[in-house]
C-alpha cells in the first residue's frame, strides 16, 4: 500500500477534519482525490483492513474492462492505482473501524464515532460506504455469540496468539488455507473443516495442506460445524458432523471460521437520513443527501437513472467535491481548473511547474 498515515487503533483525541469519508472502496478513494484537487483534506474511514472495498474484497484478481482508458485493469490493481493516484494528498487512513455513530452538531458541523471509538468533528461528510460495510458470516451455532473474540474467531489480528493451541479451522477459501498452512506447524493441533472436497482457495494453498494431512501435521475432515463442546462455561471443542454423517468430537480452545464476508447496511440506517431501497436518496448536482452537509456517492445512493457502476461513482466524487467546497466556504468563488495546466493543482499533486 502506497499510503499516508494509516491507523488500524482508535485515537485518543477527537480529530477535526474538514471533510470525512465513511469507506475506502474505489469511490471513496476517489473522493480524496477529487477534494484534494480543490485543497481540501479528507480522513478515510473504513471497517476493513485493507482499503479498496468490493474490489479488494470479492474480485481482486477479475479484470475490469469500462474504466475509461483502462482496456482492462485489475480490480485490485484499480486500487492501488488508486491508492498511488492519493498519495500526494496524505489522507490518513482509519481502517478496521466501522462508523458507528454519524450526528449534527448544533454549530453545523458532524460528530462522528467509530466502533473502535475514534471521534471525528467534520465540516462535512460523504457516505461512500457501498453496499453497507462487510461483516464475517458466522458459524451459527447455538451458543457461539458467546465466545466471540475468546474461542471462536473471525478475523486474526496476531497468529502468535493461536501458537501452541488446539484449533480446528473451519471455510475452504483463501483465509482458511493461508491460516491452516501458517498455523499447522505451530499449533498443538490442527484440524481443517470444509464443507465439500473441493476449494476455492489457490491450488498451491491446498496441495500445501494436502501435504501436511499426509505428513501427519494435521487432518483435514469433509463436514460442517455440529454442535459447541463447552465444559463449565470454557471452550472445550467443536463437534462436527462429517459428509458420510459420522459426528467427530475435536478437542479445541479456539475455533477459526473463514466463511467469507456479507455486506450489511448496519448503522447507516440509524443516522435519519432519507433511504430509498436501502440506498441513500441523493440529488443529481451536489449527491447531497436528505441532511445537508452530508453526501453520498457511489454504491451506496440512489437517484433517478443510477447505475451502480465505478464509473459512476467517479463522475459523483468529482460533483459531490464542488459542493462540499461551497458547504464548507460559500464565500469561495468556484473556478474549474485543468490539472493539465492548473499551478495551484499541480503544487498540490507534487508536480513540478
Ligand atoms: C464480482 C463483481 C464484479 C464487478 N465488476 C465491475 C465492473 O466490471 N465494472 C464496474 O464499474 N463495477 C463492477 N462491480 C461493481 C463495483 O465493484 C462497485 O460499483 C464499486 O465497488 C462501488 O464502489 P464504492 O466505493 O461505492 O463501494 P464499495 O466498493 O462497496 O466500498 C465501500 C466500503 O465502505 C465500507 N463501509 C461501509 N459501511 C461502513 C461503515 N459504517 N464504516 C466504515 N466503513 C464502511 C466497506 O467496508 C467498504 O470497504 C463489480 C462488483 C462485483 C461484486
Amino acid at each position: 500500500m502506497s499510503s499516508e498515515v494509516v491507523t488500524l487503533r482508535p485515537e485518543v483525541e477527537t480529530i477535526t477534519a474538514e471533510a470525512v469519508i465513511i469507506g475506502a472502496g474505489p469511490c471513496g478513494l476517489f473522493q480524496v482525490f477529487e477534494l484534494g484537487l480543490l485543497g481540501i483534506n479528507a480522513h478515510l474511514v473504513d471497517s476493513l483492513a485493507t482499503p479498496g472495498g468490493q474490489c479488494t474484497e470479492l474480485y481482486p484478481e477479475k479484470p475490469i474492462y469500462d474504466i475509461p482508458a483502462l482496456p482492462v485493469c485489475g480490480a485490485q490493481e484499480l486500487v492501488d492505482r488508486l491508492m498511488q493516484q492519493i498519495h500526494p494528498f496524505n489522507a490518513p487512513l482509519h481502517l478496521g473501524q466501522e462508523v458507528s455513530e454519524l450526528k449534527k452538531k448544533d454549530d453545523g458541523r458532524f460528530f462522528l464515532r467509530t466502533a473502535a471509538g475514534t471521534t471525528f468533528d467534520a465540516g462535512a461528510v460523504v457516505i461512500a460506504a457501498g453496499v453497507g460495510s462487510f461483516q464475517p458470516r458466522r458459524i451459527g451455532l447455538e451458543g457461539a455469540e458467546a465466545y466471540e473474540g475468546s474461542g471462536i474467531h473471525y478475523r486474526i489480528k496476531s497468529a502468535g496468539d493461536f501458537h501452541g493451541r488446539h484449533l480446528v479451522i473451519f471455510g475452504g477459501g483463501d483465509s482458511a488455507l493461508d491460516w491452516t498452512n501458517e498455523l499447522a506447524h505451530r499449533a498443538a493441533s490442527l484440524t481443517l473443516v470444509h464443507r465439500r472436497p473441493d476449494f476455492r482457495a489457490a491450488p498451491a494453498s491446498v496441495a500445501r495442506m494436502r501435504e501436511l494431512v499426509a505428513a501427519g501435521k494435521m487432518k483435514f475432515i469433509e463436514g460442517l460445524a455440529h454442535a459447541l463442546h463447552s465444559v463449565e462455561g470454557a471452550l472445550r471443542g467443536v463437534h462436527v458432523k462429517g459428509s458420510d454423517g459420522t459426528v467427530h468430537q475435536l478437542q479445541a480452545d479456539a475455533l477459526l471460521a473463514f466463511f467469507g464476508l456479507h455486506p450489511k447496511l448496519g448503522p447507516i440506517a440509524e443516522w435519519g437520513l432519507e433511504l430509498e431501497k436501502k440506498a441513500l436518496k441523493v440529488d443529481t448536482e451536489k449527491f447531497q443527501t436528505s441532511v445537508p452537509g452530508i453526501f453520498a456517492i457511489g454504491d451506496i445512493n440512489t437517484y433517478p437513472g443510477k447505475k451502480k457502476l465505478i464509473l459512476s461513482g467517479f463522475h459523483e466524487a468529482a460533483l459531490a467535491a464542488f459542493a462540499i467546497q461551497h458547504h464548507l466556504y460559500p464565500q469561495k468563488k468556484q473556478f474549474l481548473q485543468y490539472t493539465t495546466t492548473s499551478p495551484i493543482m499541480h503544487k498540490r499533486l507534487g508536480v513540478p511547474d
